[in-house]
């Protein structure tokens, strides 16, 4: 069994479930420390149980919300603290957020998804980057999604798509500014997924409205009967943040079964 992640220290944010969950297990099955930051969650700290379990110590769970100035460069800072240095960042928690005709979402709808999916992923770098930098060394991996792919649209999500298509742009951005310290940038998009993501939705009801409809149906994935697996996810992750990847950064990666090609 590989142990790429041995003495190092991965910080994932929305690790309390889905693909943030799957990456965290398979970093730490694979020899890191890791800081799980996701909102007040139960969900975190039985997963922080759980690791601890597999290998003492190995697994901090941290409540904070990712948009959250001050407390994510305090939540950096106790990683740090806890486990001596940073070296990989998952840059992954995100919601669905307000799904509706353009016209009929608010501005706090708006703002909202901004705030976790755009804002959160900067601060998630901006506090990161100084203690990858003193270990001269690291991989940042970001979860966009295939409606940030230029390809790519559907129906009512543009808060959603806005942020994802940012974050792609926001991980070239980082790449390249980051080349020069040896710290890899790298975007991973993602079709459906079988995670609790739908829970983060909020349909406007006048969605409706604009769908035409479509031959086929929203998800399919020809590679596969149905969603991907966050397992699948948490491969190509693991593959991302060690140094099987040197050669690798502000690549944009498709992990969707061909489902963007319909
Ligand atoms: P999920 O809902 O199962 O997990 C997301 C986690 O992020 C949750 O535990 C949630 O509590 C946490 N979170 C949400 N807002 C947060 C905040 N402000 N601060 C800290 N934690 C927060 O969903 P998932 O599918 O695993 O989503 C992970 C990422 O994958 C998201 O960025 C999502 O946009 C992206 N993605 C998912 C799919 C899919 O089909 N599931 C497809 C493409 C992209």
């Amino acid at each position: 069994k590989k142990q790429r992640f041995l003495g190092k220290t991965a910080i994932i944010t929305g690790a309390g479930s889905g693909i943030g969950r799957a990456a965290a297990i398979q970093m730490a099955r694979e020899g890191a420390n890791v800081a799980l930051f996701d909102l007040v969650n139960e969900r975190t700290s039985i997963l922080e149980q759980k690791l601890n379990k597999l290998r003492k110590d190995c697994a901090l769970a941290i409540d904070v919300d990712t948009s959250d100035a001050v407390r994510m460069e305090e939540a950096v800072r106790r990683t740090v603290e806890h486990f001596g240095g940073l070296d990989i960042v998952f840059a992954n928690a995100g919601i669905n957020g307000a799904v509706g005709p353009i016209e009929e979402l608010s501005l706090s709808d708006w703002e909202k998804t901004i705030s976790v999916n755009l804002t959160g992923t900067f601060l998630t770098l901006k506090y990161s980057i100084p203690h990858l930098k003193e270990k001269g060394k690291g991989s940042i991996i970001i979860t966009s999604s295939i409606n940030g792919n230029s390809r790519f649209a559907s129906f009512g999500w543009s808060p959603y798509s806005t942020t994802k298509a940012g974050q792609v742009a926001f991980a070239k951005m980082a790449a390249l500014e980051l080349a020069k310290f040896k710290i890899r940038v790298n975007v991973i998009c993602p079709g459906a997924i079988s995670t609790n993501i739908d829970e983060s939705t909020e349909f406007n009801e006048d969605v409706e409205s604009i769908v035409i409809p479509i031959e086929f149906p929203e998800g399919a994935q020809p590679l596969a009967d149905g969603p991907g697996k966050p397992e699948n996810v948490a491969d190509l992750v693991a593959f991302l943040a060690s140094d099987e990847s040197i050669h690798i950064t502000g690549a944009q990666i498709v992990i969707d079964g061909a489902e963007s090609l319909l």
